[in-house]
């Protein structure tokens, strides 16, 4: 087994090359993700002083958060294990005269090769779609300098979630493509803290991303731990 395959789930990237041709459809399965887009990006860039940051992006998919956070100043990388999505990422990128660095390579990797060499990583909805999260929480922590900042979101195993994001939000609101979530593979803050502590990091600060139904809008809720969030480390 190469380091490669270590920590992927390759069913996990079936679903996401099976989808890869859609990442750019805002009307389409991944349409979410562009709606949350912009309080993501801020979520990170308000925090982030340096004036161009490396940012390295973790399961990039699409290049969705890749694009804004480029637009946004920095000098992006983004990786995935999904070959079909960096491809749909590249050619989007391209599209849109963005220089952006996108990599078929796991976070492993990249960090045994660039090891402190990041102001911020990113990793965005992917660890619930890893069989060890700790793992690439580690590797984020191994590309990013000391003092650095290290953002993940993800979604809250509770009963509430399963209702509204797995049940709610794939099968009835088809907000997400169906099957997207395994419910015991989503993270509560807490585990998400202990993780990022043990790799390293201090915790900074979290925000939910609430959803309201009527106008498919979201917003972001400082200091709640809801059912999607997102969290800011630093690394000691
Ligand atoms: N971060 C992006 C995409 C989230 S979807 C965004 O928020 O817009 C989850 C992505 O994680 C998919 O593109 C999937 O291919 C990727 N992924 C899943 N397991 C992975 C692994 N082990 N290593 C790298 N990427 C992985």
């Amino acid at each position: 087994m190469t380091t490669l395959e270590k920590n992927v789930d390759q069913k996990e990237i079936e679903k996401f090359d099976k989808v890869a041709q859609i990442w750019w459809d805002l009307k389409g399965e991944m349409g979410t993700l562009h709606v949350i887009n912009p309080l993501r990006t801020k979520f990170i860039m308000e925090k982030v002083t340096a004036p161009n940051p490396k940012i390295l992006d973790v399961g990039c998919g699409g290049g969705i958060l890749s694009e804004a956070l480029a637009k946004a100043g920095a000098n992006v990388t983004g990786i995935d294990l999904s070959k079909d999505s960096i491809e749909a990422a590249k050619y989007h990128a391209q599209k849109e005269g963005l220089t952006i660095d996108y990599r078929y390579e796991s976070a492993e990797e990249l960090a045994s090769k660039e090891a402190g060499s990041y102001d911020v990583v990113t990793c965005m909805e992917m660890l619930e779609h890893v069989p060890e999260p700790q793992k690439v929480i580690a590797a984020c922590v191994k590309a990013v300098k000391p003092g650095g900042h290290v953002f993940f979101s993800t979604i809250n195993r509770t009963p509430k979630a399963f209702l509204f994001v797995i049940f709610g939000g794939e099968y009835i609101l088809r907000l997400l493509p169906r099957g997207t979530h395994t419910y015991s593979k989503l993270i509560r803050p807490s585990e998400l803290k202990d993780w990022s502590n043990v790799a390293g990091l201090e915790f900074s600060r979290l925000a939910s991303l609430i959803y309201n139904p009527f106008n498919h809008t979201f917003k972001v809720a400082a200091g709640v731990e809801d059912m999607n969030y997102m969290a800011h480390f630093i690394k000691r």
